[in-house]
């Protein structure tokens, strides 16, 4: 995109698994904007030991919500970051209306608060299949799928060689945990988005370029 192209900011909705991270990717490429993930985020300060890190390890193990004042305010010193300035993707937060009415603090002024909520839609079903097969490298973050898409060495990634590991939170147990807190506390926020007129709702199955498409279509961009 060019020098001049307009400021583009959306928020990606879906449950775990629904290929947020993905069509994150994706879209930061395509519009050059930084792709701000809070389970990102928490999970660095989880390998580095950092006091986030350790206040943040027991939610996550478990499938909970880290508290979210400790959220908001990583975001917020994230999204004052010069590199956010042509806007950003935010996956994974808000996840719920205290962290969506935090997000709106965080910009004060309504001018800045122009952004999209794309929702991608995913049967549950499917995401269990999907996250119960997802392992990642320990070493540079690289995603595999055990059936899709596997590492050419079970225990090694292709791309740097590091350790592939099934992430602690992708067991099924706490799979539908995960799904079961998206249920009750990220849900509402769609509705939170619908009422301001800037939900975007997105099938997420199919493969990924098709659902990058549907995502480009609903943001209004007609370069796909
Ligand atoms: P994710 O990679 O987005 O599925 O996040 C992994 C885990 O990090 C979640 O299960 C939560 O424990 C924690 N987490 C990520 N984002 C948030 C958030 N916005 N609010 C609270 N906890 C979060």
């Amino acid at each position: 995109m060019s020098e001049n192209s307009p400021k583009v900011s959306m928020i990606l909705l879906g449950p775990p698994g629904s290929g947020k991270g993905t069509q994150a990717e994706k879209l930061k490429s395509y519009f050059e904007i930084p792709h701000i993930s809070t389970g990102d985020m928490l999970r660095e300060a989880l390998r580095d030991g950092t006091e986030l890190g350790l206040k943040a390890a027991g939610f996550m193990r478990s499938g909970k919500l880290v508290p979210d004042e400790l959220v908001v305010e990583l975001v917020g010193e994230r999204l004052g970051k010069d590199d956010c300035s042509k806007g950003f993707i935010l996956d994974g937060f808000p996840r719920n209306i205290f962290q969506a009415e935090g997000l709106e603090k965080i910009f004060g002024s309504s001018e800045e608060m122009v952004f999209s909520a794309v929702s991608l839609d995913v049967d549950e079903d499917i995401i269990v299949n999907r996250l119960s097969s997802r392992r990642v490298c320990e070493g540079c973050g690289a995603v595999y799928n055990t059936k899709l898409n596997p590492p050419k060495d079970d225990l090694r990634c292709d791309r740097c060689g590091g350790k592939i590991v099934q992430r602690e939170d992708d067991r099924e147990v706490t799979i539908r945990k995960r799904l079961q807190v998206y249920r009750d506390e990220t849900s509402p926020i769609k509705e939170f988005y619908r009422e301001k007129g800037i939900l975007r709702e997105v099938p997420g199955d199919g493969d990924v370029e098709e659902v990058f498409e549907r995502i480009l279509g609903a943001l209004g961009d007609d370069r796909c």
